[in-house]
C-alpha cells in the first residue's frame, strides 16, 4: 500500500529563527502522542533560508520529519540571479521539492513546460518533486474539474517520462483546486476523489508508450497523490478515507504545531 503523507507548505511564513521552534514543536508533539512515523509520514517545506537550520535540528536531534523546497530552478548551476540548484538543496538532505505550485503559476507565469523542465531538474539531483495541479473557480465553471488537472499532470509526465524508466524513480502528485486554496472553503472527499483517480488514471495512460504498460501501471498505482486545499484537523479524515488519496498538502494550518501535529494524527 501507499504510504500516507501529510505535508506542511509554509509557503513565506515562519523564518529560519522560528523554523527550529516550529519543526521542534511538531516533532515532539507528535513524539508524546507516540506517531508512528512510518505509517504516516510528515514532511515541511520551509522558505529556502530555512532549510539550512531545519537539516541542523533534524540531524542533531535525529528527528523523523523530512522536508523539502517549495521552488527550484530549472538550472543546476551558473549565472541564474536569484535562483536555487536541486544540487544545492539535495546537499541540504531535501527528501522534496515542490513543483508547479498555483502561487508560482499564477505570480511567476510559470508553464506547463516550465513546471515539467523543475520536475525533471528534481529527478536530475534525485529530489522526489511533488507536483501540483488544480483547476481555477473559472477553469471549474468552464471545463469541468478534472480537465485542467490532467492536462497539467499529463505535460509534466510527457517532460520527464525518460527518468521514470528508472525503477528507483519516484514522484508525489499534489490535487490543489485553486479556488479551495486558502478559502476556508476545501473541496469535498467526494470532489476530490474523483479528480484524484482521474491523475491517477492519467499516469497509467501517458506513461504506457514510454515506459510499458506493466511498468506504467506499476507507477501509477505507487505513486501518493495528495489532496490540498483547506486541509484543516476537522476534514483531514474525509480525505483520507477516499481510496486514491494518499494525503494532504497543508498550507495555514501547518504553521500552528498543534493543528499540523493532529492533521497527521488523522487516524486517531
Ligand atoms: P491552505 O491549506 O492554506 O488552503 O493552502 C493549501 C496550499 O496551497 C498548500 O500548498
Amino acid at each position: 500500500g501507499r504510504r500516507p503523507l501529510i505535508a506542511g507548505n509554509w509557503k513565506m511564513n515562519i523564518d529560519h529563527l522560528h523554523a527550529i521552534a516550529l519543526v521542534q514543536k511538531v516533532a515532539w508533539t507528535l513524539k508524546d502522542a507516540g506517531h508512528d512515523f512510518d505509517d504516516v509520514e510528515v514532511a515541511v517545506f520551509p522558505p529556502f533560508t530555512d532549510l539550512r537550520s531545519v537539516q541542523s535540528l533534524v540531524a542533531a536531534d535525529h528527528l523523523h520529519i523530512r522536508y523539502g523546497a517549495q521552488d527550484l530552478s530549472t538550472h543546476d548551476e551558473g549565472a541564474y540571479t536569484g535562483e536555487i540548484s536541486g544540487a544545492f538543496l539535495a546537499r541540504l538532505d531535501c527528501d522534496y521539492v515542490i513543483v508547479g505550485h498555483s502561487e508560482r503559476r499564477a505570480y511567476h507565469h510559470e508553464d506547463d513546460a516550465v513546471v515539467a523542465a523543475k520536475a525533471q531538474a528534481a529527478l536530475r539531483h534525485g529530489l522526489v518533486p511533488v507536483i501540483c495541479v488544480g483547476e481555477t473557480a473559472e477553469d471549474l465553471e468552464q471545463q469541468g474539474p478534472a480537465a485542467v488537472p490532467v492536462a497539467q499532470l499529463a505535460a509534466v509526465l510527457d517532460g520527464i517520462a525518460d527518468r521514470l524508466g528508472d525503477e528507483a524513480a519516484e514522484i508525489v502528485v499534489a490535487y490543489e483546486p485553486v479556488w479551495a486554496i486558502g478559502s476556508g472553503h476545501a473541496a469535498t472527499p467526494g470532489q476530490a476523489q474523483q479528480v484524484i483517480g482521474r491523475l491517477r488514471e492519467t499516469i497509467a495512460e501517458r506513461l504506457a508508450g514510454p515506459l510499458g504498460a506493466d511498468r506504467a501501471d506499476r507507477l501509477a498505482d505507487a505513486t501518493r497523490i495528495l489532496y490540498g486545499g483547506s486541509v484543516a484537523v476537522g476534514n483531514v479524515a474525509g480525505f483520507l478515507a477516499e481510496p486514491d488519496i494518499d494525503g494532504a498538502l497543508v498550507g495555514g494550518a501547518s504553521l500552528d504545531a498543534r493543528s499540523f501535529a493532529d492533521i497527521a494524527r488523522f487516524r486517531s
